[in-house]
């Protein structure tokens, strides 16, 4: 990867959502990057004219959309050679599909697979990720290292899980030994790389997990300030299971028993959240916890269509997951299409939803996305001042006809996000930024110099 240098700019359409519902666009603008940081925006006229002190190298591509990176708040590093595989539900797809992929997860095939993964979500245009490793602490270890060499924000953890596991281990064993490895590389990892890389404690959710691993990544997560990630609620045979393994021991409902353990904190992300009661909604509200929503996940399992009105109005902080593999791609692009498509199909039976916009499913793929995992401030949307994680969109690769590139310049700022979000790919995606520095340009561009 070749140095960017401090100092450059980016010509094209910029387009952010700084809140739910609210898209900014400014067409023929331009980006100033410095430092890694965005240090001005405007009229590409008007800061070309600009006098500076140090020259301004630009990158003019034609046709461009220029948007904040987008962040994939939940996925799986061993999964991704198993996409589209099964036609079944969540508890024997895991049984059958994934548990053997994620068992040969280790060593050389980890080593072959993890620096690929990486640079698959910045060829798509992802600039953060939050990822479960296998359980295996090399299958974490080589998932950080990849990490580390692609360049991307990512927050990563150990899967962890002490009931029907995949390893090795005696069953007394394995609790203690997945506490050990989780602290190992929490210690190791945890805000490396100026807190590009973080650590996330990652029991994989109630049914694999006894009480006392909950607890106990719950407290090790308190004590290293790291985050929590958990799949909550999404399918209805895991409710049953839970009820089956939990209820006598004195919870309400599912996100009770998370509750119980300490698991609901302002660092959590939980997946998922399709089939929760009005008392788990509020519970979630009240802990600060997040949602990631992985739309395109749950009509590949057949999980259910999330109630995305009420998480909302009761203010969670939701970003969106491509969840692979149960989700088939990486791509975020379908994943924004698949979360308007799942509210369309809930208002085919519920008359007074109002649809998810396209702007909407953007702001949460961005913005969103980095408010539920407490980084808003820094990056999400194309301000002054925020790292310059943001990638450049070829629109001309999205329209039908070349003779439709001429009428490119006439669409509105709703528009181009339009054929973004549903003929949006990696086919359209010219380059990657992550602070400033390239960290994926497309073959058909020589490197610069
Ligand atoms: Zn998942």
């Amino acid at each position: 990867m070749e140095e960017d240098g401090d100092l450059f700019g980016i010509r094209g359409f910029l387009i952010d959502a700084p809140e739910f519902g609210d898209l900014r666009g400014r067409r023929d603008g331009a980006i100033i990057i410095e430092n890694g940081r965005i240090s001005a925006t405007g009229d590409y006229d008007d800061l070309r004219r600009r006098q500076r002190p140090k020259p301004v190298r630009w990158i003019e591509r034609g046709p461009v959309a220029v948007f904040p990176g987008l962040i994939d708040c939940h996925t799986h590093l061993p999964q991704y050679s198993a996409v589209a595989r099964g036609e079944s539900e969540l508890l024997p797809w895991l049984r059958q599909h994934i548990f053997p992929v994620e068992h040969e997860f280790t060593g050389p095939k980890a080593r072959a697979e993890a620096p690929q993964f990486f640079h698959e979500l910045a060829r798509h245009g992802t600039t953060t990720a939050m990822v479960y490793a296998a359980i295996f602490e090399d299958s974490c270890e080589i998932g950080f290292e990849a990490a580390k060499q692609s360049g991307l924000r990512v927050i990563l953890g150990k899967t962890m899980m002490d009931l029907g596991s995949y390893g090795q281990l005696q069953p007394k064993k394995v609790l203690s030994v997945s506490l050990l490895q989780s602290e190992r590389l929490c210690r190791k990892w945890h805000r490396t790389e100026e807190g590009r890389l973080e650590y996330a404690f990652s029991p994989r959710f109630a049914v694999t997990c006894s009480e006392k691993l909950m607890r106990s990544a719950a407290e090790l997560a308190t004590r290293f300030d790291a985050y929590l990630q958990t799949h909550l609620a999404e399918n209805r045979e895991e409710l049953e299971k839970v009820h089956h393994l939990y209820m006598g021991m004195g919870a309400r409902d599912y996100t009770h028993v998370y509750e119980q353990c300490g698991l609901l904190t302002p660092k959590t992300m939980l997946g998922h959240c399709i089939h929760l009661n009005p008392r788990e909604i509020a519970a979630i509200a009240a802990a600060h916890s997040s949602v990631a929503h992985c739309p395109t996940s749950n009509l590949f399992l057949g999980s259910g269509l999330i109630k995305l009105d009420q998480l909302l109005k009761a203010g969670i902080a939701i970003g969106l997951g491509s969840d692979v593999a149960a989700g088939p791609e990486l791509n975020m692009w379908q994943v924004m299409r698949a979360a308007i498509d799942v509210q369309k199909a809930r208002r085919a039976y519920e008359a007074n939803l109002r649809p998810l916009r396209p702007s909407e499913a953007f702001y949460l793929a961005t913005h969103g996305g980095a408010r539920a995992l407490g980084k808003a401030e820094v990056i999400g949307t194309l301000d002054i001042g925020k790292e310059a994680d943001l990638i450049i969109v070829d629109l001309a690769a999205l329209v039908p006809y070349p003779q439709d590139r001429e009428t490119l310049g006439a669409l509105s700022t709703e528009d181009v996000l339009a054929l973004c979000v549903y003929r949006g790919g990696p086919h359209a995606n010219l380059e990657t930024y992550v602070r400033g520095k390239s960290v994926y340009r497309a073959p058909k561009f020589a490197p610069l110099s």
